[in-house]
């Protein structure tokens, strides 16, 4: 097999050619046919975070079930399935025993902690796998598996916002932007100042209003969501939401939320933050994303230029999302 390789944070990825995986018990084989690239894929490679090195990256998964582990009924050879960065849990911490996965005291993630997809194959647990809605392509699907899945767990927590702020309109916020316009919600798209694209991209995708993340929107917001990783914008977005608004914090990593007042805070509005995802989110969203249509825009670009894919991430533009071709 062939994978991009993160040695040691702040290198560049490597191509590497390994021996075939075999999938162990209740896991599958996969032959990629595409793999989205995260922000967190980037929080990987820059040493924001640390998981285990090396470490091949990548936790939007597509591709073709090549060969199943022992017990594995779910799955057939040949079945098209998705791979979220939920790897696996331990199924009996007190998270996990509480509906809340998400938080499992002992996971793995996939592209993190255990080897992704920016590779020709890759192995996953059959239980954490998911179908996907039939009439995207792979390379369109990718994103749904993780800019949607968490970007839906943040989505929910902003509870039943009639306006709603996007804060950071990237491959998460041009979904979800796409979902709540579905559900009848108003929709406010926050980019860096002076991304006209940014903003007029969120217009097409039917935000009712985009502006610069320093403006304040047109009437308060009932609900942000902050999807860049800026810390500065969580006072931002607290300063745009009415009372008892919420601001939820979707990354798993932001720089330092500089001090803030407390009478933005005043009013019972609150600030959260969103971690990873639970089986049933993933379920309950592409059967949503099916149900109203959703579609990504992707970049593709062959697995070996994952470093491109990255370094465009980094320096913020795309538009949508950036997708691996093995
Ligand atoms: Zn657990
Ligand atoms: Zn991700």
């Amino acid at each position: 097999m062939r994978a991009m390789e993160l040695d040691e944070p702040g290198r560049p990825l490597r191509l590497v050619q390994r021996e075939l995986p075999e999938p162990g018990e209740g896991e599958i084989r996969i032959a990629v046919t595409a793999c989205g690239v995260c922000r967190t894929d980037l929080h990987v490679a820059d040493g924001e975070i640390h998981g285990i090195l090396p470490i091949i990256p990548g936790h939007e998964i597509v591709g073709r079930v090549d060969a199943l582990g022992a017990g594995v009924t779910a799955f057939a050879r040949g079945d098209r399935v998705g791979v979220p960065w939920l790897g696996r849990t331990c199924g009996n911490c007190r998270y996990c025993l509480s509906g809340r996965e998400n938080l499992c005291d002992s996971p793995l993630f996939t592209g993190f902690t255990r080897d992704g997809g920016f590779a020709s194959h890759c192995i996953a647990d059959a239980a954490f796998c998911f179908s996907l809605p039939q009439r995207m392509n792979d390379a369109d699907a990718a994103p749904l598996l993780c800019a949607g899945l968490i970007g839906y767990r943040s989505y929910r927590m902003a509870g039943d916002a009639g306006v709603i702020g996007l804060y950071g309109f990237g491959a998460a916020a041009h979904i979800l932007a796409q979902l709540a316009v579905w559900e009848g919600r108003k929709v406010c798209a926050f980019t860096r100042e002076g991304d006209a694209a940014g903003q007029d991209f969120a217009r097409r995708l039917g935000c009712a209003w985009a502006g610069a993340s320093t403006a304040m929107p047109p009437e308060p917001l009932d609900a942000a969501i902050v999807f860049a990783p800026v810390g500065a914008l969580v006072p931002a977005a607290l300063k745009a939401v009415r009372k008892g608004g919420r601001v939820v914090c979707a990354g798993i990593h932001m720089s330092d939320i500089p001090a803030f007042p407390y009478a933005d805070l005043w009013e019972e509005r609150s600030i959260r933050s969103v971690a990873n995802l639970t089986r049933a989110d993933g379920r309950e969203f592409l059967e949503l994303a099916a149900k109203a249509a959703l579609r990504t825009h992707v970049t593709q670009l062959p697995l070996e230029d994952a470093n491109i894919a990255l370094a465009r991430v980094r320096s913020g533009g795309v538009e949508g999302a950036m997708v691996l071709v093995p």
